[in-house]
C-alpha cells in the first residue's frame, strides 16, 4: 500500500542519498560497533559532514531547515539497514529540539552548530537509579551559587552516555515545588565534577552506548540553564510527543525489517523436501504479521501527518508507542521462529533484531505507562 506522507522528489532524492550512506558508512562497521558495545564518533561526524544530522535546524546553524520528514526519512532507513543502536535520531529529533525549542538565541548559536555538524553528540539525562517511571520522584539537585549552579546527584540508563559532549540534565532548583521545581541544564563534557560511571552491559541493542552518569558538585555557569528555571518538567512534557513518535517510528521500521528478513529466509529454506514458504503455517503467520504491520504503518502516518500539523496527539501518540513497540516484540518473536534454531544464533540478523527490540516497550516510557496516559484519556 502506498504510504500516505508527502514525499516530494527532494525527499525522495535526500532518502537515496542517506540509503546509500547507510549502506556504505554503518553496515559494514556495525557487527565491530556490536562488539565494542560502542559505535565510532565519527559517524556523527560524516553524517553531519552530509547534512544528515538535525535535518529541520535553520540554516543559520548550518541546518537545512528540513521539515519533519527528513527525520523520519533518517529513523527509518537506519532500523530498515539494522543499525539502530546508532542513536542518530536521538541526538537530531529527540535532544537537539530541546535547543531548538527552548534555548535562547546566544545558547543557540554556542551549541546548535555543533550538533548539527556532528562535533558534539548529545544525550538527555532524566533517569535515576531511584526514578524512572516517576520522574518527578528524581532527587538530582541544582543550586544556583552568584552566576553558577551546582548540580549533585545521578543519573542512569543514559543513552550515547559515553559519547555525548552536551547532555542536557533534568534537576531540581526548588525540592518543595513538585514538578515546578525541576529545571534542565546543559552539562558539557570536561566540566569538573561531571564524571561518567560504568558503561552498561545490556541484554541488546549492544552498539548503543547506555551508562551511568555522576555529578559531584559540579559548577555549571547559569547560562546553561535551558527554558529557565521550573521549566524543566514542562519542557520535557512539551517534546514527549515527538520523542514517542520518534521511537515508535524506529519500532515500526524495524517489525517491517524482521517480516523482510523472514520471507527471504522461508523461501530459501527447504524442510521436508520444500520450502518453507510453502506450508499454510508459514503463510497464515506471515499473513497476520504483514497485516499487524500494516496497521501499524497506516496509523503511524497518520499521526506523522498530524503532528507535522501541530497538533497535539499526545493520546494517540501513546497509543502508537504502546501498540507498536508491542507489536514489533511479537513480530521479532514470530519471525525468529520461523528461522528454527538459526534465529537464535548471533550470525543470522533476526536474533538481533529480538534482543534489540526488548527494550523499545520499556524506554521512552514503559507500555504500563502508555496505558496510564491513555486510560486517563478515557475519562478513568
Ligand atoms: C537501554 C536504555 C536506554 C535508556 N535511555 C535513556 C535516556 O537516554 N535518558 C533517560 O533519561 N532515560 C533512559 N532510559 C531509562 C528509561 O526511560 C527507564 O528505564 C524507563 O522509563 C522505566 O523506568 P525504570 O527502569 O526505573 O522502571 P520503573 O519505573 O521502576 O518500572 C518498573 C516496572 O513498573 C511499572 N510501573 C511503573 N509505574 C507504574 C504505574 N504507575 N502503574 C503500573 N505499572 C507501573 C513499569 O511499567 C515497569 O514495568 C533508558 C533505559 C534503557 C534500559
Amino acid at each position: 500500500m502506498e504510504r500516505i506522507l508527502p514525499f516530494t522528489d527532494e525527499h525522495r532524492m535526500f532518502k537515496e542519498a542517506f540509503s546509500k550512506f547507510v549502506a556504505n558508512e554503518m553496515v559494514p562497521h556495525y557487527q565491530e560497533w556490536e562488539d565494542n558495545e560502542i559505535v565510532s564518533r565519527d559517524i556523527f561526524e560524516k553524517m553531519g559532514n552530509f547534512g544528515f544530522l538535525c535535518t529541520w535546524a535553520d540554516e543559520k546553524y548550518g541546518g537545512a531547515g528540513g521539515d519533519f520528514l527528513y527525520s523520519v526519512i533518517v529513523a527509518e532507513e537506519i532500523a530498515r539497514q539494522g543499525c539502530r543502536g546508532v542513536f542518530a535520531w536521538l541526538h537530531s529529533d529527540i535532544v537537539a529540539p530541546y535547543i531548538g525549542s527552548f534555548a535562547n538565541a546566544e545558547q543557540k548559536e554556542r551549541w546548535l552548530p555543533g550538533c548539527v555538524n556532528g562535533e558534539k553528540i548529545l544525550a538527555v539525562a532524566m533517569t535515576e537509579p531511584g526514578a524512572g517511571s516517576d520522574l518527578a520522584s528524581m532527587r538530582a539537585r541544582a543550586v544556583k551559587d552568584g552566576n553558577e549552579y551546582v548540580i549533585n546527584g545521578s543519573k542512569t540508563f543514559i543513552s550515547n552516555g559515553i559519547l555525548a559532549d552536551f547532555v542536557i540534565v533534568a534537576a531540581k532548583t526548588d525540592p518543595s515545588a513538585g514538578t515546578k521545581g525541576i529545571s534542565l541544564f546543559v552539562v558539557e563534557r570536561g566540566t569538573p565534577g561531571f564524571e561518567r560511571g560504568k558503561q552498561i552491559h545490556k541484554v541488546g541493542l549492544h552498539a548503543q552506548d547506555t551508562a551511568e552518569l555522576f555529578f559531584e558538585d559540579c559548577r555549571v555557569p547559569a547560562d546553561n540553564l535551558l527554558g529557565g528555571e521550573g521549566n524543566g518538567f514542562k519542557c520535557l512534557m512539551q517534546k514527549l510527543q515527538q520523542e514517542r513518535l520518534m521511537v515508535s517510528l524506529t519500532a515500526q521500521a524495524s517489525a517491517e525489517r524482521c517480516l523482510q528478513l523472514t520471507l527471504d529466509y522461508v523461501n530459501e529454506r527447504i524442510v521436508f523436501g520444500k520450502p518453507l514458504a510453502k506450508f499454510q503455517n508459514t503463510q497464515f503467520t506471515l499473513a497476520e504479521i504483514a497485516s499487524e504491520i500494516q496497521v501499524g504503518r497506516s496509523f503511524l502516518d497518520t499521526l506523522v501527518l498530524q503532528h507535522m500539523a501541530g497538533k497535539d496527539v499526545v493520546q494517540e501518540v501513546s497509543m502508537a508507542k504502546f501498540w507498536i513497540c508491542e507489536m514489533e516484540n511479537r513480530v521479532a518473536a514470530r519471525c525468529l521462529q520461523l528461522f528454527g534454531g538459526y534465529g537464535y544464533c548471533k550470525e543470522y540478523e533476526i536474533s538481533r533484531m529480538w534482543t534489540d527490540a526488548r527494550i523499545q516497550t520499556i524506554y521512552a516510557g514503559t507500555s504500563e505507562v502508555m496505558k496510564l496516559i491513555i486510560s486517563r484519556g478515557l475519562g478513568l
